[in-house]
């Protein structure tokens, strides 16, 4: 299909100092979980991007020197000339379709931990690491500065060796230049402080330094944080940020602008939705020739196109739109808009990169896998021979598999016990504030619908006997999980005494709409999103609620996703009780006995029902009973009977997603039973 006219504007030239951009879509520089430690394994996720479509493709954060070190994060770096050859593989890959690399060079300061190089840090003043470290930063001498600016042009020229064509000074986010530019981290007295001219000397001077070291070999771009780095400095964008813009405006080829730290920047959809950055973006073209890059978790083509037209920006750019759907821009061209696998929001792909592995992402299986198991996003080896798929259970996992095994061409029948596709994702879209996540449904359902190899059975309920007598040769199961009632878990392996009681819950009864009466004690020993997010939904429906949580935190693990503070926050604010450290140890009538778990100190607490949100066990019960007759199995013509997604083991929807997208890549080929996929490999040559 031809592309919309409407949609012209997103496909126009923009030029960049010396470089020209194919169209206005940017992919701004986004941690990948990879960095130098997996130059492969990046090399061809950023030329995936690409190959979408992309007209400018960045790394991540790029460190210029070993002051600089973020280890255990994964991050790239251009120390000396070594470090050159990984990045390459980058660039070749991002040229081979024609779009331009540009290379994010980074310097910390206080924000880096440097636990690798055992450097000291450095800072514009003494003050505290950033980090839970037993670490401080040094007041940079005028020769520090020196240092910096020289490391900077070095590792600029290795850039352009590398390949690239955009070059970046990083003033996002808190890193050093930012640093310098705030008067909370700044109270020097020499010309690097005191007036805003002063404050912004570095960034000038780092704009000069790169300029004079790329030359018209590549574009110069400044990543500037605009917003209010909560606590943190006393810029916004209102007030000195705006003249900062307004003093440098001039100087480098492209302006790329965000809001905030990284939790504030990069929020999920819990709690920001798509162009939120706007309110605060809208200035810098009014002050600026330059391009003008933002984010704003963008995915549709019309507040893109309205973005351009009403001068906020002129890129589009992204980092978790183009993490879940590498071809947005080639699905924008082709007219291909149901084809858009929609970002949810989730930030599963921040948590990977915050827990130190590459990328993931919960609507894109194939992210991270584009190197080491050669996966692609859109594209999937067409069926070895006919066969014929029944899949039971249309949550995540099976519509994944109905979804790619369709897309491979076998014969797939897809039933589903209810007449509502997408199982828990449908259910969990429903709590507060989730629902943008039924787009993992909704991508694939209408993927589905397209194709004609794929049957789906609503209020269709598979037992043993409609399976045999299916006569469908390959069976998977992808019934899903339940929530475990007894309150067995994390904390405690046995169950809690009176857990067998009429007034406990688990979330599937919450889910399933059953009431349950205040006031109600959530007992939170999951660490994702579940304890909040009922806890959430039992006060809109006006229960009293407590939530009680072994952990230091509510919902612990979102830290990695960089929802933990808004959640808890959100909590505290819907007048919800929190109850930290304790563990649930009895349950009996309108009372819970709650233990420290420090101490096991008893604390009685009134709960007239009490949800335990634990751990979930597999609906695996069809699946044992089919194993138990081969004999049977075998009359029925039935060759392979598979779980997967949580029926096989409970895990998030990404996982369930995946599995399921693994099932049909692997349905005829299974790969080698040993390690299934490529790694990359440290040369041991002598340097
Ligand atoms: P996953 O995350 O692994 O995809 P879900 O729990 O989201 O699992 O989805 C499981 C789906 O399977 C639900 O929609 C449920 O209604 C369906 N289901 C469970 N048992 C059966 C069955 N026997 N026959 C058909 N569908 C089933
Ligand atoms: Fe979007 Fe979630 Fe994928 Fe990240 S993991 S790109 S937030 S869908």
């Amino acid at each position: 299909m031809p592309r919309d006219p409407l949609y012209d504007i997103l496909f126009k030239p923009v030029k960049i100092g010396p470089k020209t951009a194919k169209n206005r879509f940017y992919q701004v520089p986004h941690c990948t979980g990879m960095g130098s430690g997996y130059p492969q394994t990046l090399a061809a996720m950023r030329g995936m991007k690409a190959a979408g479509g992309w007209a400018v493709v960045n790394t991540e954060y790029c460190s210029i020197h070993p002051t600089s070190d973020d280890t255990p994060f994964a991050h790239c770096r251009l120390w000396n000339d070594d470090d050159i050859r990984d990045l390459a593989l980058m660039t070749d890959a991002v040229h081979a379709h024609g779009a331009l690399a540009g290379c994010e060079l980074w310097h910390g300061g206080r924000v880096t931990m440097n636990r690798y190089s055992r450097q000291g840090l450095l800072a514009p003043r003494e003050i505290a690491s950033a980090f839970i470290e037993p670490a401080q930063a040094r007041r940079m001498d005028k020769q520090d500065i020196r240092n910096l600016l020289r490391w900077q042009g070095d590792a600029a020229r290795r850039a352009v060796a590398a390949g690239f064509d955009i070059v970046y000074i990083y003033a996002g986010h808190a890193y050093l230049p930012m640093q310098f530019l705030s008067r909370l981290t700044n109270d020097r007295t020499d010309e690097y402080g005191g007036s805003l001219p002063n404050r912004a000397r570095l960034i000038r001077e780092m704009i000069e330094e790169t300029r004079a070291a790329v030359g018209d070999r590549a574009a110069v771009a400044v990543r500037l944080n605009i917003g209010e780095l909560a606590g943190f400095t006393d810029l916004t964008a209102e007030r000195e940020i705006r003249e900062v813009v307004a003093m440098l405006g001039e100087l480098p080829d492209l302006w790329d602008v965000q809001y905030g730290d990284y939790y504030i920047d990069a929020r999920s959809s819990r709690f920001a939705k798509e162009a939120a950055q706007e309110p605060y973006v809208a200035f810098v073209k009014s002050v600026t020739s330059k391009p003008v890059v933002g984010v704003g978790r963008f995915t549709s083509p019309d507040t893109m196109v309205s973005q351009v037209k009403r001068g906020i920006l002129d890129f589009i750019g992204a980092a978790r739109p183009s993490i879940a759907d590498p071809f947005l821009p080639k699905k924008i061209e082709e007219g291909r808009l149901d084809d858009i696998r929609e970002c949810i929001g989730c930030n599963v792909c921040i948590a990977s990169d915050y827990f130190g592995v590459p990328l993931r992402c919960t609507q894109n299986p194939t992210m991270g896998e584009e190197w080491r198991r050669g996966w692609h996003p859109e594209i999937i080896p067409p069926k070895a021979a006919d066969a014929t798929v029944l899949i039971v259970g249309a949550g995540p996992a099976g519509l994944e598999c109905a979804r790619a095994l369709g897309q491979r061409g076998y014969e797939v029948h897809l039933a589903e016990a209810t007449k509502d596709l997408g199982g828990r994702v449908t259910l969990e879209s429903r709590l507060p504030s989730l629902s943008e996540w039924a787009r993992v449904r909704d991508y694939r359902v209408g993927q589905i619908e397209k194709m004609a190899n794929v049957t789906v059975y609503r209020d269709s309920r598979m037992g043993v006997a409609e399976i045999r007598e299916s006569g469908f040769a390959n069976v998977v199961l992808a019934t899903g999980s339940t929530w475990r009632r007894d309150g067995s878990g994390r904390s405690s392996f046995a169950p809690i005494p009176g857990a067998d009681g009429a007034q406990v819950f688990t979330p599937d009864d919450l889910l399933a709409g059953r009431d349950i009466p205040g006031p109600v004690l959530v007992y939170d020993d999951d660490p994702y999103y579940m304890g909040g997010a009922v806890a959430e939904e039992l006060r809109k429906r006006g229960r009293a609620v407590t939530l009680v949580t072994p952990a230091g935190l509510v919902s612990e693990w979102t830290v990695g996703s960089q929802e933990q503070s808004y959640i808890q926050a959100r909590l505290i604010e819907a007048g919800i009780d929190i109850v930290v450290s304790h563990r649930l140890a009895a349950i009996r009538d309108g009372e819970a006995q709650l233990v420290c778990a420090f101490t096991a100190r008893a604390r009685p607490t009134a709960a007239r029902s009490v949800l335990v949100v634990s751990i979930r066990l597999p609906n695996d019960a069809l699946y044992d009973d089919l194993m138990a007759d081969g004999a049977a199995l075998t009359a029925a013509g039935i060759k392979s009977v598979t779980r997967i997604g949580d029926c096989l083991v409970p895990g998030t929807i990404a996982a369930a997603v995946q599995d399921g997208h693994r099932y049909a890549r692997e349905f005829d080929a299974p790969p080698p039973d040993e390690v299934p996929f490529k790694r990359e490999r440290i040369a041991l040559t002598p340097l």
